[in-house]
């Protein structure tokens, strides 16, 4: 089985939350909203900490814990990264194939 540390209190458990911090509810519908935000506030890239500099690799919303972990579409759950480090990052759950 797979454990995960409550993202509060550090303590292992089956979620990223354990029973004393429970997720707050998910607010459908405001990713689309929160990713304009994050990406038109973009400064350095949280994956790679540079800076975005290359127009070919614009900045994306990322997803700190991802959906399919529980995420939510929340702004602290969001963070500026490279098209292509959201990329690699997204590759590390499905195969990749090296360019
Ligand atoms: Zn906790
Ligand atoms: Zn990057």
């Amino acid at each position: 089985m797979l454990l995960r540390a409550c993202s509060i209190c550090g303590r292992p458990g089956p979620t990223s939350r354990c029973d004393r911090h429970p997720k707050p509810p998910k607010r459908t519908g405001s990713y689309t909203r929160n990713a304009a935000k994050v990406r038109a506030a973009a400064t350095i890239c949280h994956l790679c900490g540079k800076p975005f500099d290359d127009p070919n690799d614009p900045p994306v919303a990322d997803h700190v814990l991802p959906r399919e972990a529980g995420g939510s579409d929340d702004l602290s759950n969001l963070r500026p990264a490279h098209r292509s480090c959201n990329g690699r990052k997204g590759a590390t759950i499905g195969p990749w194939v090296a360019p």
